[in-house]
């Protein structure tokens, strides 16, 4: 997206109503959401568009499971089903497509335990997979009524069919919000991090001056360390989590849904290429490389899914994840900064929640401290856990 922006690098001092540091879905939905509340929005990237966790391909929109309901399984559910609607005015204004689907997903059951304890779910996903007069199936399937999607021996005990998953493919999606937020007006800045915040001036590394109304910190895994440039924070408040991923050319039929087992998520995007992924690293030499694991986690598809053994691999991919000191987003008003905001730590289900990680933020500086968010997505309540005494 370099070159599309209006900033010419000579400029030393610019203002905004609100300066985004961060490029991913996170920080992208928050501009171009800001930009559509009429605020004057610049949103600046220490590398390109889509260069962090967000820039990949596996796109799977997969839901909580309906038990033991909460906060945080709420939260995800309602994103989840608002998500289509901002996505469908989203292709509208920009005519892009985004590959969104809600194709629903597929759980093969491994044995009579999984399938006594899927029988037990539909209950509760009939009780709780509800919003706004739509509810979503939770049904439970026979060998031989799937169509070799997934193959038949790995459906041997049944399988859960469930209508509430979706996809999108996040590079389009990152095209489609990048060409919204600047159709609103948003100034992006590529290649130009922001270094540090001293009130509400962001100093960018070129070494220029952001006078900001408001900063929202959207960096990903880089958050915790824009962080400790306006206060001391815990190590432990964040940490990446590598993942690697690979796309294969398998050409299948439009709409095909999700598949998940084990570990491993097969996404047939709306293109006919199918994802599969991913690892899970929290120690790892190169965040960029792909190894061994993505090889039995394509071994591993392949198996499940016997249309994709063989299929030409098109990309293999990795980067890290941002989680937070809790596995839960982390969403907040930094203390004593009336005016910036963090809002990072989606880790593994951001795709679904990022515009609605977007949209607290908004709440949040328009004075709605609670923002609809759970406890466990606050800021405060990551810092407490990271062991910061608060006064
Ligand atoms: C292999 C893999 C598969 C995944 N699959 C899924 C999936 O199927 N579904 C799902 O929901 N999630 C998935 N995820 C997780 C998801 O991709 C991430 O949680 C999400 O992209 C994080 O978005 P973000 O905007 O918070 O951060 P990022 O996308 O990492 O964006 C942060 C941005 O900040 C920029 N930056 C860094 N430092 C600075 C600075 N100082 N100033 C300004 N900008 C800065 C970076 O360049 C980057 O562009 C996957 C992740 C991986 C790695």
């Amino acid at each position: 997206m370099t070159g599309r922006h209006r900033y010419s690098p000579s400029v030393r001092r610019l203002s905004c109503d609100l300066l985004v540091a961060g490029g991913g879905v996170v920080g992208l939905w928050t501009a171009y959401l800001a930009a559509g509340a009429g605020m004057r929005v610049i949103l600046c990237d220490a590398g390109c568009i889509g260069a962090g966790a967000s820039g990949g391909f596996l796109g799977a929109l997969m839901c909580h499971m309906p038990e033991r309901w909460n906060a945080k399984k709420q939260f995800q559910l309602d994103a989840l089903v608002s998500l289509e609607e901002r996505i469908c005015d989203l292709e509208a204004e920009t005519g892009l497509s985004t590959g969104y689907g809600r194709v629903g997903r597929i759980l093969p059951l491994n044995s009579a335990e999984q399938r006594a304890l899927a029988e037990t779910r539909k209950t509760d996903a009939a009780r709780n997979w509800r919003v706004a007069g739509r509810t979503f199936d939770w049904q439970i399937v026979e060998l031989g009524s799937l169509a070799n999607w997934p193959g038949t021996r790995a459906v041997a005990h049944g399988a859960v069919v469930e209508t509430l998953s979706g996809r999108v493919d996040p590079r389009a999606l990152l095209a489609a919000l990048g060409a919204g937020a600047i159709a609103r007006g948003v100034t992006l800045i590529e290649e130009r991090g922001l270094k540090s915040v001293d009130g509400e001036v962001g100093l960018l590394s070129d070494g220029a001056e952001v006078h900001a109304g408001a900063i929202a910190l959207t960096a990903g895994i880089a958050t915790p360390a824009l962080l400790q440039s306006i206060m001391a924070v815990p190590e432990t408040l964040g940490r990446p989590v590598k993942g690697q991923a690979a796309l294969l050319a398998a050409d299948l039929p439009a709409g095909r849904p999700l598949v998940f087992r084990d570990g491993v998520y097969v996404v047939p995007h709306a293109n006919g290429t199918v994802a599969v992924g991913s690892t899970s690293e929290n120690a790892f030499a190169d965040p960029c490389s792909t190894d061994g694991q993505l090889d039995t986690i394509i071994d591993q598809a392949g198996r499940l899914c016997p249309e994709l053994a063989g299929a030409c691999v098109i990309e293999r991919w990795a980067a890290l994840r941002p989680r937070a000191v809790l596995p839960d987003p982390m969403i907040g008003r930094i203390p004593g900064r009336a005016r910036t905001i963090v809002a990072t730590g989606g880790f593994k289900i951001t795709l679904g929640i990022a515009h609605e990680m977007a949209r607290a933020v908004l709440l949040i500086l328009d004075g709605d401290e609670d923002a609809g968010l759970p406890e466990t997505f606050r800021l405060q309540t990551h810092l407490a856990r990271a062991g910061l005494k608060q006064t």
